[in-house]
């Protein structure tokens, strides 16, 4: 960890504001995200994600998870493989409509979609960087194409899916039989899917390798519309629970150049990232396109048989809600982003008013603080002796100990206590412990919150508790 003089200390442009250079620095700097392959010069649109990000990823995760199967009967889960039959991409459309235009310029060699540069250039085939000649527009595929098996010919491709609902679509007859569900029901999935995306930009939010969490869900057609609306409305609260600013938030419905084909409704929930509002997740009425298509391509018969109802038989429709669970990530960085003048903090366990956090100047007066819900934040307690020595360090990693069994906890005895505080702040950590020579004699901790810095006196016996009922109450407040 860099412990530099200017740590705490925000770039001087944008003073408070959510950058993406900001952002890409400082989760790179704190190990949430590394661009990838970065000794051999990085791979584009592909990115690690170290020691804090994959805990970050891993929660946000687990928290949509619950709330699809475990907060929901009728929700079952699957992880289905990546690799499919090739046929598969040939009834969902994949093979023959997922795709970009694209120019290239012939001078520069830059690679542009035809629909994000400027008509005008496209118009002209005028390069918008060094205005040299463009190709004419053709249609390039998103689909990332190997071969199975030793042979490199036309019977071998196979792709990389671009989706992870395909696969559920496939296992539908499966999960109705194993698991006895009933219309309506919904299959939940989260994984990898691939793009070969021809812009990869903003860090993390365009890339060509991501994660997705999807959830399909079977209904009888007429009933569509209603549980369209009705996942709008949960899918807009998962959000709210999961304590994002919701003044960021907006619907977006497609308009009738943009709906697929199939689809009968289609909203997007937009976030408002640093270069603007973007697409974070898609609700979608895919009416009976998936399974019809199906049906038709590998001759099995996917209708549903309604045993409650005289044995009707139909093909549902499908509402599809689907996130990027690593373009969430993004967004829960952004987010959770912020600044601010802070006055500095009191001793623990001391008469003294203040501290100093060991920067000198205007940097002790500013912190970077990331306001994670302490319930998705990588780190949930920091624990701190105040000295290393007389015992305290022992003390402190004993407390560790008892709060490592319920929390993710991290150990800092390096440096001016302020300064431990700046660190965990910038990491996102909601609470902080430090140890000091009262707990010898009385057992009594400091608890220090992240978003008001407030402390208070807890005995160490009380601390899980405390913790778990802060996490259960945890309101923004900034
Ligand atoms: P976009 O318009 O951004 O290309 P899309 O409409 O093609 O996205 P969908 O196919 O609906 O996206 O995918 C569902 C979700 O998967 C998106 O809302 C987004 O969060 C995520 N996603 C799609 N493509 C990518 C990508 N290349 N990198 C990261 N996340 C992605």
């Amino acid at each position: 960890m860099s412990d530099s003089k200017n740590e705490y200390c925000p770039a001087k442009l944008d003073l408070g504001k959510a950058t993406m250079e900001k952002i890409t620095s400082l989760a790179k700097r704190r190990g949430f995200v590394f661009q990838s392959s970065e000794i051999y010069g990085g791979q584009n649109g592909a990115w690690d994600y170290g020691p804090l990000g994959i805990e970050l990823k891993n929660r946000i995760a687990q928290t949509w998870w619950k709330e699809m199967t475990q907060l929901h009967d009728e929700i079952v889960g699957l992880d289905a493989a990546i690799l499919m039959h090739p046929r598969t991409w040939e009834a969902s459309g994949h093979v023959e409509n997922f795709t970009d235009p694209l120019v290239d310029c012939k001078k520069c060699k830059t690679r542009f979609r035809a629909d994000q540069i400027p008509a005008e250039n496209l118009a002209a085939k005028k390069c918008p960087e060094c205005s040299g000649e463009l190709t004419d527009t053709r249609k390039f595929n998103l689909m990332f194409k190997t071969h199975i098996g030793p042979a490199e010919d036309t019977a071998s491709i196979i792709y990389l899916r671009p989706e992870t609902a395909q696969g559920i679509y496939v296992n539908y007859k499966n999960i109705i039989q194993s698991n006895r569900m009933k219309i309506p029901f919904g299959i939940a999935q989260i994984g990898k899917a691939f793009r070969n995306e021809i812009v990869t930009k903003n860090f993390i939010f365009r890339t060509c390798e991501f994660e997705q969490m999807e959830m399909q869900f079977f209904v009888k057609p007429g009933t569509d519309v209603e549980w369209f609306n009705e996942w709008k409305k949960r899918r807009w609260a998962y959000y709210e629970k999961l304590g994002v600013r919701m003044d960021h938030l907006r619907w977006h419905q497609h308009g009738p150049d943009e709906l697929a084909h199939y689809a009968k409704d289609a909203y997007d929930i937009e976030y408002l990232f640093p270069m603007g509002w973007r697409e974070l997740e898609g609700v979608h009425n895919r009416s009976d396109y998936d399974l019809s298509r199906h049906t038709q391509y590998s001759g099995k018969d996917l209708q549903y048989i309604d045993q409650d109802n005289s044995g009707e038989r139909y093909i549902p429709y499908i509402i599809e809600t689907s996130a990027g669970l690593t373009r969430n990530v993004l967004m829960i960085l952004c987010d959770a982003y912020d600044e601010e003048q802070v006055a500095p903090e009191k001793q623990p366990g001391s008469s003294e008013e203040n501290i100093s956090t060991g920067n000198p100047g205007t940097a002790d007066d500013w912190r970077t603080v990331l306001r994670f819900h302490p319930a998705i934040a990588p780190v949930t307690v920091a624990v701190f002796p105040l000295m290393k020595k007389d015992g305290l360090a022992e003390l402190a990693q004993d407390i560790r100990k008892e709060l490592k069994e319920n929390f993710a906890t991290d150990y800092d005895q390096a440096g001016a206590i302020g300064r431990r505080y700046r660190r965990q702040d910038e990491t996102g950590t909601p609470f902080c412990v430090t140890v000091d020579y009262q707990s010898k004699d009385d057992g009594t901790v400091t608890l220090r919150y992240r978003d008001s810095m407030e402390q208070v006196r807890v005995h160490r016996t009380e601390l899980v508790e405390r913790i778990r009922k802060e996490i259960k109450e945890y309101k923004r407040i900034k």
